[in-house]
């Protein structure tokens, strides 16, 4: 089996013939160098409950996260609630969020998701896939967020960085986010989900940039890939 020591050599004893890793050595092996540069890490977008993690993760479609806290520090103090953005209605959210990408649908998203929740969720959160992908602009990969950073819940959220890199240390066959999702679901313990999610995102924002593989010098793909000679092309999600 892949987790005997013996089969993670990367030359055969004996021959000095190179021995291909298989995607379930590299996945062990990428999830403890990630855990040692890792160990302990922090949900980027800020929030102040669950509702407003809803918010911040949906302002954050095609917009960095330090845009979105930028916004939403000067916002949650006073907006917190369904409620609140409700009373404020649809131009004065586009006000507030105008410096986001986007922002009219957003503001649209969140007066119209905000009513819903009054109206169907008792002022809460629902905490199933399948109640929070009904939500105006909330898809699977926001809801596995508020799943995953909201309720606990197991979810492995796929943006097109956690795909690259997916595909880049070959651990799906890339065809999408959806294949990727099941490809790493499958290749890690769910108990990794969390936590993995975010330190693949922080690996690739340090590492990994979406223009820039430096090919031989990273840990990860130098231990996985020693004989790699040049960058890695990625493809499109
Ligand atoms: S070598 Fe390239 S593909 Fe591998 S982790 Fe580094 S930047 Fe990413």
């Amino acid at each position: 089996m892949v987790n005997d020591k013996k089969n993670w050599s990367l030359f055969n004893e004996g021959s000095n013939e190179f021995q291909i890793m298989n995607e379930i050595q590299r996945a062990k092996i990428i999830l403890k160098i990630l855990n040692k540069t890792y160990p302990t890490i922090k949900v980027p977008l800020k929030s102040r409950n669950v509702f407003t993690l809803l918010i911040s993760v949906l302002l954050s479609a095609q917009c960095t996260d330090v845009n979105v806290n930028n916004v939403t520090k000067k916002i949650y103090p006073k907006y917190y609630k369904p409620k609140h953005f409700v009373k404020l209605g649809q131009k004065k959210i586009e006000k507030l969020i105008k410096k986001i990408g986007i922002f009219r649908i957003k503001a649209k998203s969140i007066y119209s998701l905000s009513k819903i929740l009054i109206g169907k969720h008792g002022n809460k959160v629902p905490n199933t896939f399948e109640e929070l992908e009904k939500l105006p602009g909330v898809g699977h990969k926001t809801a596995s967020v508020v799943m995953s950073q909201g309720f606990g819940h197991p979810a492995f959220a796929i943006d097109t960085h956690i795909h690259r890199l997916a595909q880049r240390w070959g651990l799906t066959s890339g065809k999408n986010v959806i294949q990727t999702e099941k490809d790493l679901k499958r290749l890690f313990p769910k108990k990794s989900w969390n936590k993995l999610h975010l330190q693949i995102i922080y690996y690739g924002r340090e590492y990994c940039k979406a223009r820039d593989c430096y090919g031989l010098t990273c840990k990860i793909c130098s231990t996985c890939y020693p004989n790699r000679k040049k960058p890695v092309k990625t493809k499109k999600a």
